[in-house]
């Protein structure tokens, strides 16, 4: 049985599942989960109305060795398809029944290059745009499972699994792996999504606090050949002008084909794999 924590009211209300560590080097989620567990269970906390699920350590291995995975990305094999020689398969089985259990779900991550918060909205459906904003995150990225549509790389990660059972689902970017600020923003996060569908009664924050940010994403490249190399430092959410040059190589000059922003640049990237993306802002 995958560790999980379920705090309820007989009150009718969502049932919001919250998961940390499906990359187990991603700990913030974990950690900041934590903290909820202990504050329930020494109720400090009450669950006004519906019921929350906490899964803090949902790759517990990988947590413990402070990997990523075992054998494969869980977040890739969230679907029907099950290999009991893959670690992760095993976990995945056990995490749709979660999954499929929820009203609501929210998957905390963290990233290896240095970024600001960010939350994943995959789904172009309103109540998927409402989660995103209640989660108080300033940057919303859009549109990211169809710039895959094409590359013949299927996502299926959390998100996608709750969408085919129309169950509104985002992925929080709380931050750096090792930064102490994304677990307090992965608290921030859940204190906002519990209060904003009424579960807990805090202090959330104010809509004025900021103007959220929206990125389209548009295209994603990969990583062809390591001698490949940006043409500057890029950080996540660089503006790029039309016909500036993104990287150089044996590959090729990369050039922006319009205005937009760097996203997600991975300077370390393996041959193959995701190395940046473009984008644009949307209004
Ligand atoms: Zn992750």
């Amino acid at each position: 049985m995958l560790e999980n924590y379920k705090f309820s009211s007989k009150i009718k209300g969502k049932n919001i599942l919250f998961l940390g560590s499906v990359h187990g080097n991603e700990k913030c989620g974990s950690q900041a989960i934590d903290f909820f567990v202990d504050q329930f269970k020494r109720k400090k906390l009450f669950i006004n109305k519906g019921s929350v699920v906490f899964m803090p350590r949902v790759n517990k291995l990988a947590y413990q060795k402070n990997v990523r995975y075992i054998d494969y990305n869980l977040n890739r094999i969230i679907n029907d398809n099950f290999d009991a020689s893959i670690y992760e398969s095993m976990i995945a089985k056990e995490l749709k029944t979660f999954i499929k259990k929820s009203d609501i779900l929210v998957d905390l991550h963290s990233m290896e290059a240095k970024t600001v918060p960010m939350v994943f909205v995959d789904y172009d459906k309103p109540k998927w745009l409402e989660l995103g904003l209640a989660s108080g995150i300033k940057h919303i990225i859009l549109n990211w499972p169809n710039i895959y549509k094409h590359g013949g790389l299927g996502v299926a990660d959390t998100t996608k699994y709750a969408m085919s059972k129309n169950i509104p689902g985002i992925t929080i970017e709380c931050g750096q792996h090792k930064d102490r600020g994304s677990v307090a923003v992965a608290r921030k996060s859940i204190i906002n999504i519990l209060s904003y569908h009424g579960l807990i009664n805090q202090d959330i924050m104010s809509k004025s606090d900021y103007k959220n940010n929206f990125y389209v994403a548009e295209k994603v490249f990969f990583r062809k050949n390591l001698k490949d190399k940006f043409h500057k430092n890029w950080k996540n959410f660089d503006f790029i002008k039309k016909g500036q040059v993104i990287a150089n190589g044996p590959s090729g000059k990369i050039l922006s084909l319009k205005d937009g922003y760097i996203l997600l640049p991975k300077n370390n990237a393996k041959i193959k794999d995701e190395w940046f993306y473009l984008g644009v802002r949307k209004k």
